[in-house]
């Protein structure tokens, strides 16, 4: 029987899985290689943060899913493509061989201007990473961080800032500080002017100070672009995607930064017989956002194509749609938003946010 390979358990591979529990893949072996049974739901993260969820509504179990849809879960690592002998290698050293593989393996954080920092540092992804070691964080109380800061401009940034400033004054922490340095290009510099200022009025109501500068690592130091020297008790990095090396090193067709280069149908360019969605891939045709919603709209498109390659049908294309709908949570339990040129905010975005929210994992 011939192997179909699916790496990592992103957005994209468990809506796929779930649309196989309901119509089966034929005479296929489907195989789940991902390093946890757990998949931690980024948009719900910084809510943990803040205090409004338990760990548990915010992951996905991949082991029933898998089993349902009659894959066999390998809980590991992969850390090597071979793209023309299509196989793969686990982190323990096995290999394992396919005929189709899916990568859905999302990216890590770029930690470029951070190389060389020697202070406390968190990084946001992996995911179950960062969600051990901020609970090591918060359970050593006494060494708790009263100077945060968070590096990173973006959504998912200023989210964590504004949970974490959110969480400490619930606290009472009267003395904590976080900060949120954006880079030079500020804060949300890829969303509107007003979203922009809806969201810096909620982060300077939470007290939290931020810095439109670039930091870069000196040592035990982070020095801004103005020279400036910060010495915080904890970093936080927010700092944007990164792709996975051994991708680059795999032989299939990559994008300058390492991505896995894909076309309209998320087919490898150079490996008809390799997919790859969400985080992990570039269109060629069409530059999209690194973001949750492109991994779940092209989620139904990828098991499609998935199935035409192995029942040799017809490949669809992933149109993505012009506005999307961006919802960022600040704090307490109001969440301001976007779509297209409109942007918004007060506790009726909160909601909306956590029907979605609770809505995907609780589908699963
Ligand atoms: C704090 C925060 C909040 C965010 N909020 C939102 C939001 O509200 N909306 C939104 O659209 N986007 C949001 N994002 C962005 C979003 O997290 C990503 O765009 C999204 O997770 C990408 O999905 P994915 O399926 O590509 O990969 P991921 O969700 O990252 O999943 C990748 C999976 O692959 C596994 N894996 C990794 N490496 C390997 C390997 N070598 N071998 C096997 N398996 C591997 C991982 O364990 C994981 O299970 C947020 C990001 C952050 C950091």
């Amino acid at each position: 029987m011939k192997r179909l390979v699916l790496m990592g358990a992103g957005h994209a591979h468990l809506i796929a899985l779930e649309q196989w529990v309901k119509a089966p893949l034929k005479d296929v072996e489907l195989v789940l290689v991902t390093p946890s049974r757990w998949q931690y739901y980024s948009g719900m993260i910084p809510g943990w943060i803040a205090g409004h969820y338990t760990v548990d509504q915010c992951r996905i179990d991949a082991e029933p899913l898998a089993k349902a849809a009659g894959a066999t879960l390998v809980l590991s690592r992969v850390v090597e493509i071979s793209a023309d002998a299509k196989q793969i290698q686990l982190a323990e050293g096995s290999l394992l061989a396919y005929d189709w593989l899916s990568i859905d393996i999302g990216a890590k954080t770029n930690l470029e201007s951070l190389r060389g920092y020697t202070g406390p540092l968190l990084s946001i992804k992996p995911l179950e990473q960062f969600h051990q070691q901020w609970l090591r964080h918060i359970d050593g109380s006494k060494a708790k961080a009263r100077d945060l800061v968070v590096i990173g401009g973006g959504a998912a940034g200023a989210e964590l800032a504004m949970a974490i400033a959110h969480a400490r004054r619930e606290g009472a922490e009267t003395d904590a500080r976080v900060t949120l340095i954006t880079g030079n290009q500020g804060l949300l510099p890829d969303f509107s002017h007003r979203l922009r200022k809806l969201t810096q009025r909620k982060l300077t109501k939470l007290g939290v100070e931020i810095v439109e500068q670039r930091a870069e690592a000196a040592g035990r130091y982070l020095i801004l672009t103005n020279g400036a020297s910060l010495r915080p008790d904890l970093v936080v990095a927010v700092t944007g995607a990164e792709s996975f090396s051994f991708l680059a090193a795999s032989g299939l067709a990559v994008d300058t930064q390492g991505f896995v280069l894909v076309n309209e149908c998320h087919q490898s360019v150079s490996h008809p017989e390799v997919f790859a969605a969400g985080d992990a891939c570039s269109r060629l045709d069409q530059a999209l956002n690194r973001s949750g919603v492109h991994a779940v709209r092209a989620a139904p498109v990828l098991a499609a194509n998935l199935r035409a390659a192995t029942e040799s049908g017809e490949f669809t294309a992933f149109q993505p749609r012009a506005n999307t709908l961006y919802l960022i949570a600040c704090g307490d339990k109001v969440a301001v938003g976007s779509y297209g040129p409109f942007a918004f905010s007060g506790k009726w975005v909160w909601r909306l946010k956590d029907k979605i929210d609770r809505g995907f994992v609780g589908g699963f």
